[in-house]
């Protein structure tokens, strides 16, 4: 179970019911009235149920995505960038884009301020601070707790180099715990002893994220979900761009147990770990630094529910989506390979037939 659901929406609800008011409410009232009253009381009670997603939504503390990320360049040297853009969502979850032209995958990092603690979410794919100064960008984002930075707990959607190489930056920062990469001391940090069927959650001070295994493009992979804001950080499970499949049954159970949970949830924006497609739904090339009319970071809760019919019908290959591409590279490899092998025996025995008319053409003039 979610340790608190509809936060948002219970709160303001639970403190319009004062017990004194219904107790004097409830003597002026004869047995048939109250009777009556209960049930409307009923009826009122389950709208409010059937409308929760929506008004949780609405209770949900906004935020604004109106932002133009960096595109990078064709030509980076030509077209000096800074390494990092910062954007505040609402004030207190910001999300760090690295530009296209410092690292091609040009991920997205989230960082979420409780009161008695701060979530980073990713570290990034370039360890080396001059080149991505990120742990600077993130103690100047915190604020302070007397002569200190609010303590931070990092933490990785999944153990792929593009998402975890920044954590080197935050080795001696004091106040700073990082997450276990390996999949044993994983599970028993976040306390998921169930996986990949249970939810951790993480108390940041008046703000919980619950922490969702979502493995199928990692076996680590993790999705987290802010209940203030209704932000889904999705990772590489759900981006738009390729999704790139390693264990296709362990990503089909994944996408079910995630529709699963956003179904009693509000879900204001699904932000993945990067963007790779652009507004006509083109891919960027492997390794392009130039990002043109990137398609927005957002996804939506439909994008999400069309996963697992996309997985279910998946070739195995290759398959093109409305709003993301599933992909499976050792497949495609494995094909690759198996291509380039029966061409080059194709060619050799095509050799072999060539030389042995020859042979026998010159045989027959001799
Ligand atoms: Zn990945
Ligand atoms: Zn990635």
């Amino acid at each position: 179970m979610h340790a608190t659901p509809f936060v948002g929406l219970r709160a303001p609800l639970l403190a319009r019911e004062d017990p004194a008011l219904l107790i004097r409410s409830r003597q002026r009232l004869g047995p048939a009235r109250m009777l009556v009253m209960n049930r409307l009381a009923n009826a009122l009670f389950a709208l409010v149920l059937a409308a929760t997603p929506s008004l949780a939504w609405s209770q949900n503390a906004r935020g604004s995505l109106d932002v133009r990320w960096n595109a990078g360049a064709a030509d980076c040297a030509a077209s000096p960038q800074a390494p990092l853009q910062v954007h505040a969502y609402e004030p207190n979850t910001i999300i760090l884009r690295q530009s296209p032209c410092s690292e091609f995958e040009a991920g997205f990092l989230y960082l979420l301020i409780g009161s008695d603690r701060a979530l980073l979410i990713d570290t990034g794919a370039v360890a080396d601070p001059s080149r991505m100064p990120l742990a600077k960008t993130v103690a100047d984002l915190l604020p302070n707790v007397g002569d200190a930075k609010l303590p931070l707990l990092v933490v990785h959607t999944h153990g792929h180099g593009d998402h975890d190489a920044g954590d080197s930056q935050f080795a001696a920062w004091p106040g700073v715990k990082i997450a276990p990469g390996e999949s044993a001391p994983l599970r028993t940090f976040f306390g998921l002893s169930n996986w990949p069927d249970g939810i951790a959650h993480l108390d940041l001070g008046g703000r919980v994220v619950d922490v969702i295994p979502a493995p199928g493009h990692h076996p680590n992979h993790l999705a987290f979900y802010d209940g203030n804001t209704g932000l889904l950080f999705s990772g590489d499970f759900l981006l738009p761009g390729r999704l790139m499949v390693d264990d296709l049954a362990a990503y089909r159970a994944s996408a079910r147990r995630l529709v699963d949970f956003v179904r009693t949830r509000p879900v204001a924006h699904i932000l993945g770990g990067h963007i790779e497609l652009d507004v006509d739904g083109q891919l960027y090339a492997w390794g392009s630094t130039h990002h043109s009319n990137e398609r927005p970071l957002a996804m939506q809760r439909a994008d999400l529910l069309a996963l697992p019919a996309a997985l279910d019908g998946f070739n195995g290959f290759h398959s093109r989506h409305a709003s993301f591409v599933l992909t499976h590279p050792i497949h495609n490899l494995v094909a690759m390979a198996v291509s380039v092998v029966v061409a080059l025996l194709l060619m050799a025995w095509g050799l072999r037939v060539l030389l042995r008319r020859r042979r026998a053409r010159a045989n027959g003039r001799a």
